[in-house]
Parts: C-alpha cells; structure tokens; sequence
C-alpha cells in the first residue's frame, strides 16, 4: 500500500490523533533521548536531531515515497513549529521550569 504523506501530517481532530501522539512522543522521548545521546558521546548539540529526522525520512525513501512529496510535507510541519514559536514568544516564551 502506498505511503501518503499528508495522511501522515493531518490531523483528525479527535482524542487520540496520531499526528498529535506522534509529536507528543518526539518531545517526551525522542527529544530527551536524543540530547542524552550527543552529551554521552560528546557529538555537536542537535547533531542527533538533524541526522535523526534525515535518517527516518531517508526510510520512507527507502520505501518508495518521492523526496518532493517528503519535502514539501516537512515544510508544512515547520511551518506549524515556526507558528507556535512565534505564539510561546508572544506568551513570553515557553514556561521555564524553575524547580
Ligand atoms: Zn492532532
């Protein structure tokens, strides 16, 4: 079965979304785990998130789906992430954990 990718990036609006458990598992655990990773092996910071994300992308490729199609998609989900920078900043910035 074809992989489409905007089936991937939407949204369904109800309780249990995908995309939105997806990106809740990126920032509880991918992020953490990540970081945890380039410290212990004193690799540059975010070196993990950009070989990361180029390396699971590289596997849809793997699988067939077109680059553009990965591309354009990512795109859109930065622009979303860009938009709710600017919201936090606007908010004064996301909370700051202070404990
Ligand atoms: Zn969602």
């Amino acid at each position: 079965m074809p992989i489409d990718v905007n089936t991937l990036i939407a949204h369904d609006m109800s309780d249990d979304c995908p995309s939105c458990r997806a990106m809740e598992f990126v920032e509880l655990a991918l992020l953490p785990a990540a970081s945890a990773w380039e410290m212990r092996n004193e690799l540059p910071r975010f070196s993990m998130a950009m070989h990361g994300a180029a390396g699971l992308l590289g596997a849809m490729m793997e699988e067939g789906v077109a680059r553009g199609d990965i591309e354009s998609a990512l795109s859109n989900l930065l622009d979303d992430i860009e938009q709710q920078i600017s919201e936090d900043d606007i908010m004064g910035g996301p909370p700051q954990g202070t404990a």
